[in-house]
């Protein structure tokens, strides 16, 4: 029989955080952007993420 296991901390790099912050970022500009951060341009990026948007079931229409 062994002895249950310690967790011992794992190191996070700096540039993790800011790698997962970025992600959210664009995130939630995919799911969420209408116009607001993006202007013009949203329309393009709503019209290229849109059937991803309906897979994962974010209301848009
Ligand atoms: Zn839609």
């Amino acid at each position: 029989m062994t002895s249950p296991a310690h967790s011992l901390p794992v190191p996070i790099p700096r540039w993790a955080y800011a790698v997962a912050l970025v992600a959210l970022v664009v995130t939630w500009l995919v799911l969420q952007e209408n116009g607001i951060a993006l202007g013009h341009a949203a329309e393009t990026v709503h019209e290229f993420f849109h059937d991803g948007r309906h897979a994962l079931g974010v209301p848009c229409h």
